[in-house]
């Protein structure tokens, strides 16, 4: 089902194009049925209530971006694959993993590092809610439909990359520069991890007994906040993070200690 399901697999097309869906009068076609083929390439073949106008044909050309990924394949049988292993057949292993990583109830351990490390209670909020990826990051809009385009997606921060939690906070340019200088000053060397659960537990694995971890979290969390804090000033002021005091404070001291 070309609206309806999850056959590209980003999520169902329904959901995040609802106006262009209830404008479609193709809406329980298979994939199969929204285009042919023509010498081998496949051409879609979209069929609307009206003609599409104002947002609506910016919705479309992002739908087309989309399916621009998509790769189908004349005269092949759909198969089922079990995405977690790169030969596509399912492993008890695989899916052991996978619920491993899903499991992040309040009985995980990072819980309880957030929530008694000596930080105020929003900061600790913030901090459980990104190991749970509920902050308001700009793919999170996008999949909700509140930003329509990639380019409004993109990280405030650096620009380059689609805005996700995962690399705002642990992968961005902008970001390392950061860690690597709290690095810098813990006298650590370290690989950076962009999962923030395991960010933090390697993070807090720094310190040797349990108080002095309690500290390292203490300025995980700060890190993070600090980010989170920037980034929001940049988005609601709309200037560039380069022009920011904080950059050019920060790059003015680096070095000096
Ligand atoms: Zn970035």
């Amino acid at each position: 089902m070309f609206w309806a399901e999850n056959w590209i697999g980003t999520g169902s097309l329904e959901l995040r194009f609802r106006r262009l869906y209830n404008l479609s009068c193709q809406k329980r076609e298979p994939v199969k049925n929204m285009g042919y083929w023509e010498n081998g390439v496949w051409r879609w073949s979209f069929r609307w209530r009206r003609r599409l106008q104002g947002r609506e044909v910016g919705w479309f050309e992002e739908l087309t971006g989309v399916l621009r990924a998509a790769q189908l394949v004349e005269n092949k049988q759909d198969s089922w694959v079990w995405e977690l292993e790169g030969g596509g057949s399912y492993s008890v292993n695989s899916s052991y993993v996978f619920l491993q990583g899903q499991n992040l109830g309040e009985t995980n351990p990072v819980f309880s590092w957030i929530w008694t490390a000596p930080a105020p209670s929003n900061i600790k909020a913030f901090a459980w809610r990104v190991m749970l990826g509920r902050i308001q990051t700009r793919d999170n809009l996008l999949k909700r439909q509140v930003i329509h385009t990639a380019a409004e997606a993109l990280c405030p921060l650096c620009g380059r990359v689609e805005e996700s939690c995962s690399h705002l906070l642990f992968t961005c340019p902008a970001a390392l520069l950061i860690w690597y200088d709290v690095y810098a000053w813990l006298g650590v060397s370290t690989a950076q991890i962009p999962v923030g659960e395991v960010h933090l537990l390697q993070f807090a694995s720094i310190g040797s007994n349990k108080s002095q971890k309690l500290g390292e979290v203490a300025i995980w969390l700060t890190v993070v906040w600090s980010l989170w804090c920037v980034r929001n000033r940049i988005v609601f002021s709309g200037v560039s993070y380069l022009k920011t005091k904080f950059w050019s404070r920060f790059s003015l001291n680096r070095g000096s200690g």
